[in-house]
């Protein structure tokens, strides 16, 4: 079940040499509740992918299977598709048209054939979700802060009720708090709702914090796919592909170098509280040692 891709490969009909493809035999599945991070630098084919998961796009070669069914064959909705794999594109609070909050949120239900009341429902289940507040309904999307106008986009996706959620740099321009939130709404979503996720981040930070499991694009290969922990441990890999590790890896292996740290931790540290913690506790077991000999 959930989503499978095998050995999808892309050639984009203009890429100019014959051999170049955006994407090269990419295989890998996620299912419902997942919380995926897709990272890779620019132009390693990330955005081919996530357009081939919700059907924009379809493959030169290779399968993908939908729970269970093959989306390439005969008789595979590609309709129920782009609703059920929703893609969030960066900024997409530019996409807001509607004279009203209620209105554009409203609007996906009533594209794909709901009346106006079953969308309307909808659409208040969907403000609901996001932390909305029904007084929100009537007003104009363009009065709304910036924070906001991104959950009425957000709702507008979530009215169509996906199952899975691709968002291409979510918080992109919203600060820390509103950051914060965006993100504390993702996790509840996959919580409550088992969404499954896939965050397309250049931030690492990001990624360690929120993601439990990060695949790694670079040239158009799917060429790492694992546990944040495991994947951030490959530090030098990375980085000769352009790609950082999350802050907190990054001290954590200058305190070893300098051998703050008398043995290795179990789990490299993914946030600043936790490599705090690290400290702390590295801190207190030393006290308690050099006491000891005393
Ligand atoms: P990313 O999202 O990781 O930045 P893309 O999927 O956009 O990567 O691009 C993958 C490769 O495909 C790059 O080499 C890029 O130049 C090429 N590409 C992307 N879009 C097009 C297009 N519309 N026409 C031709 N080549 C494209």
């Amino acid at each position: 079940m959930g989503l499978a891709l095998k050995n999808i490969s892309y050639q984009y009909k203009d890429q100019g040499n014959e051999n170049k493809y955006a994407l090269q035999k990419v295989s890998f599945s996620m299912e419902k509740g997942e919380y995926v991070a897709l990272i890779g630098h620019t132009g390693s084919g990330k955005s081919t992918l996530t357009q081939h998961l919700n059907g924009l796009l379809r493959p030169t070669s290779g399968q993908y299977f939908f729970d269970g069914e093959d989306v390439y064959g005969e008789h595979f909705s590609m309709k129920m598709l782009r609703q059920k794999v929703a893609l969030c594109f960066q900024y997409p609070e530019y996409q807001l048209f509607e004279e009203t909050v209620l209105r554009d949120i409203a609007f996906g239900p009533a594209n794909m054939g709901y009346g106006k009341e079953e969308s309307e429902k909808k659409a208040r289940d969907a403000m609901k979700l996001v932390g909305l507040s029904p007084e929100l309904e009537r007003a104009a999307p363009f009065a709304l802060s910036g924070g906001q106008k991104r959950r009425v986009a957000l709702a507008g996706i979530l009215s169509m009720e996906p199952d899975y959620l691709i968002l291409d740099e979510p918080v992109a321009g919203l600060d820390g708090a509103g950051k914060e939130q965006l993100f504390g709404l993702l996790e509840h979503l996959r919580r409550e709702n088992n969404l499954g996720i896939l965050l397309v981040s250049h931030d690492m930070d990001d990624v360690a914090s929120y993601a439990d499991r990060v695949l790694v694009m670079s040239e158009g290969r799917l060429v790492m796919d694992g546990k944040k922990e495991e994947v951030f441990s490959r530090e030098e890999m990375l980085r000769e592909m352009g790609l950082d590790v999350p802050h907190s890896v990054h001290f954590y292996h200058k305190l070893r170098e300098r051998e703050y740290f008398r043995e290795n931790k179990d789990g490299l540290p993914m946030t600043a509280e936790a490599l705090a913690q690290d400290i702390a506790e590295e801190w207190h077991d030393s006290r308690h040692d050099v006491g000891t000999i005393l």
